[in-house]
Order: C-alpha cells, then sequence, then structure tokens
C-alpha cells in the first residue's frame, strides 16, 4: 500500500494504491487521471522536463526548451546532462529540434521561445 499526491492537475488529490495479485486499487481520485497516474507512479513513472540551453548569443544567453513527451522518471539527471551540454548558435525558433530522440527514448528537447529569431 502506498500514498500518493497526484500531479496531474492542481487538485493534488489525497491517492491510496494497492496491489492484489496482478490488481492495482486505488482510492481518493477525483477524476481517471488520478487512477492512471497512480499506476504509472508505480510501474512506470513519467515526467516532463522544462529546462534551458545556453546560446551563444550574448544577448540572450539562455534558451528555454522542453522534452516533447514525457520521459521516464529515472532517466531525468541523463536527460539533463544532454540538455547542459548543448550551446545552440543558430537563431532557431519555438518548436525547433534541439536534441533529435534524446537518449534514444524517442523524444525530442524543443525550443519553447522565439527570443532568438
Ligand atoms: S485525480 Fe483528477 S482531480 Fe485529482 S489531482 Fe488528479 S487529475 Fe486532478
Amino acid at each position: 500500500m502506498k500514498d500518493l499526491i497526484c500531479i496531474e492537475c492542481p487538485n493534488g488529490c489525497n491517492l491510496n494504491i494497492r496491489k492484489e495479485g496482478e490488481q492495482w486499487f486505488v482510492s481518493g481520485y477525483k477524476c481517471p487521471k488520478g487512477k492512471d497516474f497512480a499506476i504509472s507512479e508505480m510501474t512506470t513513472p513519467l515526467r516532463s522536463i522544462c529546462s534551458t540551453v545556453k546560446t551563444s548569443f550574448q544577448k540572450v544567453p539562455v534558451l528555454p526548451v522542453k522534452a516533447s513527451s514525457d520521459i521516464p522518471k529515472d532517466k531525468i539527471f541523463e536527460v539533463m546532462n544532454e540538455i547542459n551540454k548543448v550551446i545552440v548558435s543558430e537563431k532557431i525558433g519555438c518548436g525547433d529540434i534541439i536534441i533529435e530522440n534524446v537518449l534514444d527514448l524517442g523524444v525530442n528537447i524543443v525550443a519553447t521561445s522565439n527570443i532568438l529569431v
């Protein structure tokens, strides 16, 4: 049995999850996302990543980026290491790929700002 707080929306429902055999039992959720979140947390926890990368432009030294979809929680530090290696030297815009298929996770790191263009 484990207690969790759902992070899918600001309500922050208190969830309780337990497993009997192969079946998960979740309580405390106010919508189906909470049940899915609790089971995902116990099996394959995922997280979104928002960060910044360095640029070579003096007036805009950092550019906001994000992962194009959620990544496994246990890969966050490795992905952040890859993000921290990047120095953008082209005038790229929002949605442009900074790192394609980072760590072979099937996720791109993309720019989230037009601050360089
Ligand atoms: S269970 Fe639903 S309502 Fe509650 S925090 Fe999660 S997403 Fe929000």
